[in-house]
């Protein structure tokens, strides 16, 4: 039995004040991971302070800048499948659909999705030694059984990987988080939203206690020509990334002007590498070009006794994206629903 008490936040500033100075309080959305870590045992909140329903007369409105917001408290669905998304940012729109099943989907929210927790078989095992769960136990990835595990970024006290799909487009489209706490609002980038594990895995992203996720800020371009999210996985539906990639490019005749690219399966957040991107500038869009690319993402990765096989499916995903992205027609089709 774990009492708890429920809120429902009528505005951003009264669910701030309702979990300030109770350590033991959480914002709750969707619920779809939260849920789950509760029944796991593996969180206890005293107090769920709901968020839902805040914002979501507006899930996606375009800004003055010329760029698009989200809203933190809009579903994955009702993103995803937004005509301004689907039209501006269909990397974006791919990769939501590739992630989880339609029903999540439906629940899941925007800010909820940066927020969720590693899929590691040993952080939802309680008589099993983990760092991010119990700070000081060890790691039983390391020497277990590490299939699904990083190959980049990692530390000797965690090897986890981030899980989602929506957060490896925000990566490549290099996009800001908004968020409001005790202290006021204050814009993450996103690069900095989310940690490599170091010394402190049980630290997943760079939010302080009481900060609630209440936008997401995509910039003006959005690669809507040249565009691919391609997830390699166990089976085609309903499973974590063993190795994702989403490309965005901007071509000149064959020659690249801009690209974006991020890989999600790989290491604790999504993985980005700015001297990649710039190493393909004013290069043709040929498999040799996407191949240095690659290197350059993957320079330094290491595999461990179950994963290794990670490196060179990174290596040809990157690849294979980059010439994706050339004809985003040929990507596979999306998850869209079917009404
Ligand atoms: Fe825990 Fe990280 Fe090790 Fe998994 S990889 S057991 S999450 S410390």
């Amino acid at each position: 039995m774990n009492p708890f008490e429920y809120t429902r936040a009528g505005s951003i500033p009264e669910a701030v004040v309702a979990v300030s100075g109770e350590p033991n309080a959480c914002f709750v959305a969707g619920g779809t991971n939260l849920i789950d870590l509760w029944k796991y045992d593996l969180t206890h909140p005293d107090r769920l302070v709901d968020v839902n329903g805040l914002n979501t007369d507006k899930p996606v409105t375009e800004r003055p800048d010329g760029g698009v917001r989200l809203s933190a408290f809009a579903t994955n669905a009702t993103t995803a499948w937004h005509p301004i998304i689907e039209t501006r940012y269909p990397l974006l729109s791919k990769a939501i659909g590739a992630g989880a099943s339609g029903q999540i989907r439906n629940m899941a929210t925007n800010g909820g999705n940066l927020l969720q927790r590693t899929r590691c078989y040993y952080f939802y095992e309680p008589q099993a030694p983990c760092n991010k769960r119990t700070p000081g136990s060890g790691c039983g990835a390391l020497t277990g059984y590490n299939r699904i595990h990083a190959i980049l970024g990692q530390s000797d006290s965690c090897i986890a990987v981030f899980p989602s799909d929506m957060c490896v487009a925000l990566a490549a489209l290099k996009v800001v988080v908004q968020v409001s706490g005790p202290q006021g609002d204050r814009v993450i980038p996103f690069s900095e939203f989310h940690r490599l594990p170091g010394d402190h895995p049980e630290q997943d992203n760079t939010l302080q206690p009481g900060e609630l996720i209440t936008a997401i800020d995509l910039p003006e371009e959005g690669f809507a020509q040249n565009y691919s999210y391609l997830k390699l996985r166990d089976r085609h539906s309903y499973a974590f990334a063993l190795v994702s990639v989403a490309t965005g490019l901007i071509l000149e005749g064959d020659r690249i002007q801009e690209a974006r690219i991020a890989l999600g399966g790989v290491a604790h957040k999504p993985w980005r590498i700015p001297e990649a991107e710039g190493f393909l500038i004013g290069k043709p869009a040929t498999r040799e070009s996407f191949a240095g690319a690659a290197d350059i993402l993957l320079e330094g990765a290491k595999g461990y006794a179950h994963n290794s096989f990670k490196i060179d499916l990174a290596k040809r995903a990157i690849i294979r994206n980059g010439l994706m992205a050339l004809s985003p027609d040929t990507q596979l089709p999306g998850a869209r629903p079917s009404a």
